[in-house]
This record gives C-alpha cells, sequence and structure tokens, in this order.
C-alpha cells in the first residue's frame, strides 16, 4: 500500500446517478429500489414543470415557478441543474450533502447534462446509464404512459437519441427490460462499489498503525 495510494472515505456514503431518457422507466426502477433497498436516500429534485396528475409536492419533485427556480441557482442552492425541454430541473445541493456526510447512499435520477456536471464535482460517485430495451419500446412506453403531447413525445424522443449518445461517460449501462431484474443489477453495483479496495484503505491504514 504506497502513500499515494487513492482512498475514498468509507464514512461518506456513495453519490449514485441514475440516468437514461425520458419513459425508460427510471421513475419504476426507482420506485422498485425504494422498497427493496430503503437504506438507500432518494434525492427530490426541484422542477419548473407542471405536476402531473398523482404527483405530489416534495415527493416527486419541488414545484417551483421560474422565479423561485432562479433565486435557487442564485444562492447557489443547487448541485447541478439543466433545462430538459421546456422546464428546468435542478438538484437541492445541501440534502445531497449532509445525507452524503451522514454515511448514507443517495440516488439522484437526472437527465444526461445534469449528471456530467455532477461528474465534475464527484468522480467518485457512481454513474448507472438505464437503456430501453430498443428506441421503438421507449416511444411505446411514452406514448402509453398517456402525460405528454405529441409535441412533447417527439422533442423527448430527439433529447433521447442525444442522451444515448453520451452514455460513455457513465460507469455502468443497464438494458430495463424486467424492472426487478434492472433494480437487483443495481443492487448489485452497489454491493461491489462498498466492496471497493480503495474503501477499506483508511481501516486498514489504522490497522497497521495500531500494530505498529
Ligand atoms: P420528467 O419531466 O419526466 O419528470 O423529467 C424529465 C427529465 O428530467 C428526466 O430525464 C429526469 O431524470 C430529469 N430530471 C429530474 N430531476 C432532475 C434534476 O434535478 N436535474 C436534472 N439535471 N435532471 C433532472
Amino acid at each position: 500500500m504506497t502513500s499515494n495510494t487513492n482512498t475514498l472515505d468509507r464514512d461518506r456514503g456513495i453519490l449514485i446517478v441514475l440516468s437514461g431518457p425520458s419513459g425508460v422507466g427510471k421513475g419504476t426502477v426507482c420506485a422498485a429500489l425504494r422498497k427493496s433497498s430503503p437504506d438507500l436516500v432518494y434525492s427530490v429534485s426541484a422542477t419548473t414543470r407542471d405536476p402531473r396528475q398523482g404527483e405530489i409536492e416534495g415527493v416527486n419533485y419541488f414545484f417551483k415557478t421560474r422565479d423561485q427556480f432562479q433565486h435557487m441557482i442564485d444562492n447557489d442552492e443547487v448541485l447541478e441543474w439543466a433545462q430538459y425541454v421546456d422546464n428546468f430541473y435542478g438538484t437541492p445541493k445541501r440534502f445531497v450533502e449532509d445525507t452524503l456526510r451522514s454515511g448514507k447512499d443517495v440516488i439522484l435520477e437526472i437527465e444526461v447534462q445534469g449528471a456530467l456536471k455532477v461528474k465534475q464535482k464527484f468522480p467518485e460517485g457512481v454513474f448507472i446509464f438505464l437503456l430501453p430495451p430498443s428506441l421503438n419500446e421507449l416511444q411505446n412506453r411514452i406514448v402509453t404512459r398517456g402525460t405528454e403531447s405529441d409535441e412533447s413525445i417527439r422533442s423527448r424522443m430527439t433529447v433521447a437519441v442525444d442522451e444515448i449518445r453520451l452514455m460513455d461517460h457513465y460507469d455502468y449501462a443497464i438494458v430495463n427490460d424486467r424492472v426487478e431484474t434492472a433494480c437487483s443489477k443495481i443492487q448489485s453495483i452497489l454491493i461491489a462499489e462498498h466492496c471497493k479496495r480503495e474503501r477499506m484503505y483508511p481501516k486498514i491504514v489504522q490497522w497497521i498503525n495500531e500494530v505498529k
């Protein structure tokens, strides 16, 4: 073990970023993860888009006006933000930082531009890209969801292709053909990430120092 070995702080939680085109099923996979991994903490984003039917303030999103959203940006309250189609989306910073510091893993479900900004600030984060079984299937899923206008569907499909082009920046890619399978793959990734050698260095160094 050399003195310049990279170490990860094992007392800090892991930041997981989950991206993937609109309609790929990130929300469904996250809902399944919530059940199967209750210790994983979900970051609730702020957005200027209108709530969809059934969405709850503070659970699905913090719904903001454009002025309120701009105020958050001006006050450095967001870890990252991005414009997606016609709306703004951003990750509240304080919550993520406090939760990681408390040792819990945090998952962000965000689009690619925002994920790339997070990567600059948290290169040690774990970046997972969720893929649809095919682009046709993706379009079917957005249409079947019934929440988007024809124009929004077209925009989301265009953005989807642009997003898939950027998946090189991610550590893992998972095809969401079955929610349970995708969910257990993410759990496996997290188990492996927690076992990373670098996470153990601070503890081992402490052991060695105690023996010396
Ligand atoms: P939707 O309108 O379907 O809820 O979300 C549209 C896109 O915005 C999705 O790809 C979703 O992952 C992304 N998104 C949600 N919250 C955030 C956020 O805080 N930051 C960024 N950059 N994207 C977000």
